[in-house]
């Protein structure tokens, strides 16, 4: 490992401490574990999902759920192992009972997330569902936009439907897959 990749670990380490201890919003209040994101430091892509689940929650790890192991799926699918990835969500803590988080709980996470995205700069920030897309860039119609890759303000954004979509209508499997197949090539371009 270089010096680069050893700071950015460090930095990564640091972020996930403030998280885990952090009080700035009232989800600190219910939340068994917080759950800053893991993966590579030095990730290609960094996925970003919506909020921590039940069980991802109780575990303190991101995307370990069932919607977790559907992503994991689809990337393997696509060749691209979950070592290689970081893997977060706009608010680090579950909101009681997995409603949307408020929009002043996303206010006050926002700076965790962009510090990791500007500490591991990757090449692609993939936005997972809708929620993370109007969070993070203002959009709307994840259906409509995904499988775009979009620069805004010289960074890479691929937009993808969130994997817990896929577990209420079937049909959307094949479209994260073939979303993944696109990211995976998008990566190594
Ligand atoms: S959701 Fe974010 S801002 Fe709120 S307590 Fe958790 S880490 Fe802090």
């Amino acid at each position: 490992m270089n010096n680069k990749n050893n700071n950015n670990l460090d930095l990564i380490v640091q972020i996930s401490d403030e998280v885990i201890y952090c009080s700035n919003c009232e989800l600190c209040h219910t939340r068994k574990n917080a759950v800053p994101g893991e993966g590579s430091a030095s990730a290609r892509v960094i996925f970003v999902g919506e909020a921590p689940g039940k069980s991802e929650d109780i575990q303190g790890k991101p995307f370990v759920g069932r919607a977790g192991k559907i992503l994991e799926a689809a990337l393997l699918n696509a060749n691209i192992s979950r070592s290689q990835v970081f893997i977060t969500n706009i608010v680090k803590c579950r909101p009681p009972g997995n409603r949307r988080p408020k929009r002043d709980e996303i206010i006050k996470c926002n700076d965790y997330l962009n510090k990791q995205i500007s500490v591991i700069n990757p090449k692609i920030v993939c936005i997972l569902g809708a929620t993370a897309y109007s969070s993070l860039l203002g959009g709307k119609e994840i259906t409509l936009n995904r499988g775009k890759l979009i620069n805004i303000n010289g960074r890479d954004y691929f937009l993808t439907i969130h994997p817990a979509a896929t577990l209420y209508r079937r049909s959307l499997l094949r479209v994260l897959e073939e979303d993944m197949m696109k990211l995976s090539k998008l990566i190594v371009e």
